[in-house]
């Protein structure tokens, strides 16, 4: 009707949401959907999270607190970071907000005018690439490849920088590709880094504890120290601790970001929930076991859709690393069948009943995307469906 902002155009509904809602109207039509589109945790939250959130709320914890987050909960998140990513990071220095997203989004409206350019790897999250549109910053994307484990390399960095780089986002363990990067990696692009001091980091580390066949994750700014004054580390309890909806992220860094990201808070949301923050303390505080015990089933289900995809002509998977998402490469199914990605998702919920994401969102045209966390019924079940889709003609006929 023309009275939104003109960048709205270019800013897009979050992918997977919007297949997840064509799934569920057509499960509510009594279709039988498998909903494998969008990314969290099928696991309940643990009791001992929301007992605390309980006991909170009788105990009157029922009112805004402090706008970057209760001293209790950053002083939490202030030992984790030392405890287990070794970085210094006093409760001052941590934020507290809805979400790692809306972490996100403070940092990169507190920081960018307009025409500052921010820098991340393909395929990545899509909310990377729409906040800093909606903000009127301009993406400059790093299309990584399978070949290289999808990890960005010092040379491709180093191209990309440019004196109106405001930003470089790195993800890992990556979603969707479930990349992790090694510490000599990060090393790597740290002394790229050094040398263009006008350029800040953003190291999401939502996927932190969700790693696979022993592979050791490092945090970036533990690996770069001397980037720490411009490193903003961000993490939260939405995946580990299968908590998406109780709405809690954090991220520490450099005390004139956090103050502005704070003030930025202040305006909009006066902070996060407070009986949220409470739930979160106790994650980060309370018995760890938990964990654990996701991240054994996460690797089981990622080796089941490994050795699964392995057995469907035309579609191929390197096995991810870390996080819960497949990016399979059917790039020779669809070059058999003429159909882009896009085409292929339809038809693979259409036809199949399976709801995926096709990897164009991500700039992977060719691929699509499957969150793995489902238990394995409906994962063989899925791959099962994926697998006969592929193996016949797209007019229904067995090829
Ligand atoms: N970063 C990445 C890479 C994600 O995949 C997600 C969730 N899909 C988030 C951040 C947001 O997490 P939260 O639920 O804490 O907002």
């Amino acid at each position: 009707m023309g009275y939104t902002i003109s960048r709205l155009s270019s800013v897009k509904q979050s992918a997977s949401a919007s297949i997840s809602e064509k799934a569920r109207l057509m499960r509510a039509q009594g279709k039988p959907v498998v909903d494998l589109g969008l990314g969290e945790p099928d696991f309940d939250t643990p009791i001992h999270i929301i007992d605390a959130a309980y006991r909170a709320a009788l105990n009157g914890e029922t009112r805004y607190t402090n706008t970057s987050g209760t001293h209790a909960l950053r002083s939490a998140v202030s030992e984790k970071f030392l405890k287990e990513n070794n970085l210094h990071l006093p409760p001052n220095q941590v934020f507290v907000a809805n979400g790692a997203k809306q972490v996100i989004f403070n940092a990169l409206m507190a920081t960018l005018e307009f025409g500052h350019e921010v820098i991340f790897c393909a395929p990545y999250f899509d909310s990377y690439r729409n906040m800093v549109k909606v903000l009127g910053g301009e993406i400059t994307v790093i299309q990584c490849r399978a070949e290289d484990n999808f990890i960005l390399s010092p040379e491709a960095l180093e191209h990309a920088i440019t004196p109106a780089t405001r930003w470089l986002i790195l993800n890992s363990p990556s979603n969707p590709a479930g990349a992790v990067y090694r510490a000599a990696q990060y090393r790597a692009l740290g002394d790229v880094l050094a040398r263009h001091p006008h350029v800040l980091v953003m190291s999401d580390e939502i996927y932190e504890h969700i790693v696979f066949d022993n592979v050791e994750f490092v945090s970036f700014a533990a690996v770069c120290p001397e980037l720490c004054d411009r490193t903003l580390t961000i993490n939260g309890v939405s995946k580990a601790y299968a908590m998406t909806g109780w709405r809690i992220g954090y991220g520490g860094g450099p005390t004139e970001l956090i103050n502005a990201m704070t003030t930025i808070q202040s305006q909009i949301c006066s902070g996060a929930s407070a009986i949220s923050q409470a739930a979160a303390l106790a994650a980060l505080t309370g018995p760890q076991d938990c964990v654990e015990a996701f991240r054994n089933s996460y690797q089981a289900r990622r080796d089941l859709v490994v050795e699964a995809v392995s057995k469907i002509d035309g579609l191929k998977l390197q096995p991810p690393e870390g996080a819960f998402y497949a990016l399979i490469d059917a790039r020779e199914a669809l070059k058999r069948r003429a159909m882009t990605d896009v085409e292929f998702v339809h038809e693979l919920l259409d036809r199949a009943g399976v709801a995926a994401v096709p990897g164009s969102v991500y700039e992977m045209p060719g691929f699509f995307r499957i969150s793995t966390a489902s238990n394995h019924a409906i994962l063989e079940d899925a791959m099962n469906r994926i697998a006969s889709l592929v193996q016949k003609s797209p007019s229904g006929v067995a090829a």
